[in-house]
């Protein structure tokens, strides 16, 4: 049997900031287990948190860029459950008022444009880390207190490569919007999947199962094939899939049985009462929305609108925050977009990932591409010719005008220096020039030929022509 699939996300990114996000001590990361801890964290008897202003208006950023309605007062509640990782036996999160609720994210899918809708997106604590040994675990309090925003969507993407773009398109976000350094492979983005199967058409969903804290999006995606594959044979011999959460075993690519929905915990949330409300004022409000940075979903469209660039062009440049900065301001000098993008979607790209540096590493900057496109536009130099300068320019991190004085490639292009080679060419063969008939081409390419050669290869070969063509008619 055909059957709809249904992929909903709950996606947690950890914030950066100087301090956590109720307590005084780093958020940073430590080598060293138990180091960036106060007695707030550890949940010490008589402990009041103190919430970080610099967090709120992040998570608030985030929830302007996702387009959410946003309340009138930053709130918090208690989710009380107990765990190792938790000291207090509680979590400082979101629950009634997240700081952002009916929002959404424009994407592209291939070259669809799906907007995905965001349930809501809400502040929280993360936890300490455990680390699992042969008979006992180790429990370090590093990440407790770290600031994380966790985003939910509604249960609207429908193939893993939805659900994957849209990862992508959010993890971008958070570093367009400078809210978090977004290393999967830190820790810092890790996310829970949701996933139903449905016959083929039908109106409603089917039955969910979720799949908790998977850090990777390899792993997701490899997770919701696994999922996908395992519904898809229960529902095929007639089985119920129950309502469950699983968990995702990279090393057997398969996902194993956690608990059931049936035996849920009662979290008791209730409102934190330590955490008087914080107003969200509609100055502050109007203050992020103003210092949003234009979002990759909008950059993307308008090169393909305005700049005529191909999706995959577009996409490519946009991707990098940075990188659409460095293209964008060398458009801004006046040069031509298809061009640019060119330059930079091969050959800027090629030397970031050979060299593996990101472009605000690279030596060739803005003004140096700048430079070098002049020199071929004003036809001083051939296309050819100025990738060999590109090369060099890097490699010995010099300027185009540098290089080009250096090489002696420069063409000459002025018509009364080349009127005096053309001079001396036609005295040497004045023989020649004497029969010279405007209609056998072949004796004007002599001539061209020899102030080519007397010019060393520079006079460029359009001026020469005409230069030529007057001499020769005299
Ligand atoms: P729960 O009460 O189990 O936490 P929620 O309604 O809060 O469930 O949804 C949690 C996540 O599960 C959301 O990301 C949502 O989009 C997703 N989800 C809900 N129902 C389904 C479904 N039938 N299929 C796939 N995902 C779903
Ligand atoms: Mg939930």
């Amino acid at each position: 049997m055909e059957y709809d699939v249904t992929i909903g996300l709950e996606v947690h990114c950890e914030l950066k900031s100087t301090s956590k996000v109720f307590s005084p001590s780093p958020n940073a990361y430590s080598e060293k287990s138990n180091t960036n801890i106060s007695v707030i964290d550890l949940g010490f008897p008589g402990i009041l948190p103190v919430v970080n202003k610099g967090v709120i208006k992040k998570a608030l950023t985030v929830a302007t860029a996702l387009n959410c309605e946003t309340p009138e007062y930053m709130i918090f509640d208690r989710k009380n459950y107990y765990y190792p990782d938790l000291p207090k036996g509680y979590q400082i999160t979101q629950m009634h008022y997240p700081v952002g609720t009916n929002g959404y994210l424009d994407i592209y899918v291939e070259d669809q444009v799906k907007r995905i809708y965001i349930h809501d997106t809400h502040l929280e604590e993360d936890t300490a880390s455990l680390d699992h040994y042969d008979g006992y675990s180790l429990i370090d309090y590093n990440r407790c207190g770290v600031p994380l925003l966790e985003t939910v969507t509604e249960p609207c993407m429908h193939s893993i490569d939805e659900a994957l773009s849209f990862l992508e398109s959010l993890k971008r976000l958070f570093l367009y919007t400078d809210v978090s350094d977004a290393k999967t492979e830190l820790g810092q983005i890790r996310c829970d999947v949701n996933v139903s199967l449905a016959p083929k058409g039908s109106k409603e969903l089917g039955v969910k199962v979720e799949m908790k804290n998977i850090n990777s999006f390899y792993n997701v995606k490899m997770a919701l094939e696994s999922e996908i594959k395992r519904q898809t044979e229960l529902l095929n011999k007639g089985m119920k899939i129950e309502m469950e959460t699983r968990r995702y075993d990279e090393s057997t690519m398969e996902t194993y049985r956690m608990r059931s929905k049936v035996e849920a915990v009662d979290y008791k949330y209730f409102i934190e009462p330590n955490i008087p409300p914080i107003k969200l004022t509609n100055e502050l409000k109007s203050e992020v929305k103003e210092s949003l940075p234009e979002l990759a979903f909008s950059k993307i469209t308008r090169y393909i609108n305005e700049y005529g660039l191909s999706l995959v062009d577009a996409k490519t440049i946009a991707k990098d925050k940075e990188l659409a900065t460095y293209y964008e301001n060398i458009i801004n000098k006046g040069k031509d977009p298809k061009m640019v993008s060119n330059w930079v979607t091969t050959r800027v790209l090629g030397c970031l990932s050979k060299d593996e540096i990101t472009i605000s590493e690279f030596n060739f900057t803005e003004e140096k591409m700048v430079e070098l496109l002049e020199y071929i536009e004003s036809g001083k130099i051939s296309t050819k010719q100025a990738k060999d300068v590109f090369y060099k320019c890097i490699e010995e991190n010099k300027t185009p005008k540098k290089v080009i004085k250096e090489s002696g490639m420069e063409q000459i292009t002025d018509e009364e220096e080349i009127r005096k080679i053309v001079l001396e060419v036609l005295e040497e063969n004045s023989e020649v020039a004497k029969d010279y008939n405007p209609e056998k081409g072949r004796m004007l390419d002599f001539f061209i030929g020899q102030t080519m050669k007397k010019s060393r290869g520079k006079a460029n070969p359009e001026v020469a022509t005409k230069v030529l063509k007057e001499e020769l008619l005299k």
